[in-house]
């Protein structure tokens, strides 16, 4: 295969954070009425930005109680993830293979870049990508819109048509289709339960790899 970059999402694909705190969550959003499994909860809201998971989670909130939730449900929410972070760990096989790598290569993430940066350092994986880690602030649509990979194919000076993503959320899958560039679903991270590699494929990523070796492998 022959790509002019290789564009990582972050969470779920270099570092393991989606499935951090999945059942902490699931936990918080039964108390407030929620029947949400861990899986659910990778279904209905992985890869968005956290304005838009905001929205999205408000919307549930509202058909369910028919109110919008008060500031606190969300502080709680966030409390819940943030108590797990340092167990942070990177995806299996991440830190080699992003070491590894040659070629232009850069992270488009849905992260904002504090915690970006701060996740990618944690786990040893920073200095195989910088500079070119590009965080969903600095564009105005979060995906699935195109915006930041777009931005991050300009940063490296490569066409988009040229650039292969690799992404394990629906929404990560639309916004490179969106950005014309070619994507690969990745399902090595801990959140991707039965039927996520399905859901990927139908949300158009034309190859489905289960880890990094498989990856080496398909390059
Ligand atoms: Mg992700």
């Amino acid at each position: 295969m022959d790509f002019a970059a290789i564009i990582f999402d972050c969470d779920g694909v270099l570092v393991d954070s989606e499935v951090l705190g999945l059942e902490a969550s699931a936990a918080y959003l039964e108390t407030h009425g929620f029947s949400w499994s861990p899986a659910d909860l990778v279904r209905l809201f992985t890869g968005y930005r956290d304005d838009v998971f905001a929205a999205k989670l408000t919307e549930k909130y509202h058909s369910l109680h028919g109110c919008d939730p008060s500031p606190g449900f969300f502080e709680g929410l966030i409390e819940t993830r943030r108590s797990r972070r340092h167990l942070l760990q990177p995806v299996p096989g991440a830190v080699e293979f992003s070491k590894n790598l040659g070629g232009m290569k850069a992270v488009a993430s849905s992260s904002r870049k504090e915690f970006l940066v701060s996740k990618m350092q944690r786990t040893g994986i920073y200095d195989h990508f910088a500079p070119h880690v590009y965080s969903a602030d600095l564009v105005s649509e979060g995906k699935p819109a195109p915006d930041i990979f777009l931005h991050t194919a300009e940063k490296l000076g490569v066409d988009p048509q040229g650039c292969l993503v690799i992404e394990d959320s629906v929404n990560g899958v639309k916004a490179g289709i969106a950005a014309g560039m070619t994507v690969w679903g990745f399902i090595g991270g801990g959140h991707c339960f039965e039927g996520h590699g399905d859901r990927l494929t139908s949300a158009g990523a034309s190859l489905i790899v289960r880890d990094f070796d498989e990856l080496g492998v398909r390059l």
